[in-house]
């Protein structure tokens, strides 16, 4: 199994070449074609299976696209919801990396630091955010931030976002954003907090577990 056969598109095949990513791990093999055909899906995996390449690579595909010649607009159409500052920023990274031949606008937002280059590169134009809740939610209540053309909306790590004390913030995050959208929702465990949330969020899921 190879890239090509998951029918990625050639500048991402170029790019993953570049990164020596031979071979997609369990977790892309099984989710590219699913969120390639615009399924929701409850993915089971930690970090490390390569989750991130496999939600952010069909990411990037579809919404390159689904670009016209004629769309300039630069909305937001992915929200990715991470706990850490860490995550958010190794997210953009692969963002950066598998988008080296496509130009699909994104930039990374967290708590901790000063607002001002963030909202700097928000008002360049972005059309994939990464962003941990709290600071999302600051930059949504000072009008910065619009989630209302959303049509990707990754929830990664949700179990950690429980421990972390964020489900508060993502409960109200959650009515900002589209009715219709596909849903990409990750957990390492399903306590019944995290099964209830996904449940109320995903519609039909295809359910993954590596
Ligand atoms: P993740 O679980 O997404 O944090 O990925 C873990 C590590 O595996 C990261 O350093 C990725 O760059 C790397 N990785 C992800 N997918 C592949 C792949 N198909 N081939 C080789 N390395 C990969």
């Amino acid at each position: 199994m190879t890239f090509k056969d998951l029918k990625i598109i050639e500048p991402i095949l170029r790019a993953l070449k570049e990164q020596r990513y031979l071979t997609p791990t369990p977790i892309q093999q099984k989710a590219i074609p699913i969120l390639l055909q615009k399924k929701d899906i409850l993915g089971c995996a930690q970090t490390g299976t390569g989750k991130t390449a496999a939600f952010s690579i069909p990411i990037i595909q579809l919404l390159s696209l689904e670009r016209n010649k004629n769309n300039k607009d630069r909305e937001i159409k992915a929200l990715i919801l991470t706990p850490t500052r860490e995550l958010a920023i190794q997210i953009n990274d692969s963002f950066t990396k598998y988008n080296k031949y496509l130009d699909i606008k994104h930039t990374v937002i967290f708590g901790g630091v000063k607002q001002k280059i963030q909202v700097d590169n928000l008002q360049k134009g972005i059309e994939v955010l990464i962003a941990t809740p709290g600071r999302l939610l600051d930059l949504i209540q000072q009008g910065f931030i619009q989630l209302n053309k959303i049509k990707y909306f990754v929830l990664d790590e949700a179990d950690r976002m429980l421990d972390m004390g964020f489900i508060h913030d993502i409960k109200r995050i959650l009515p900002k954003l589209p009715k219709e959208k596909q849903t990409l929702f990750f957990s390492a465990t399903m306590p019944p907090v995290i099964s209830g949330l996904a449940n109320s969020i995903l519609h039909n899921p295809v359910k993954i577990k590596v």
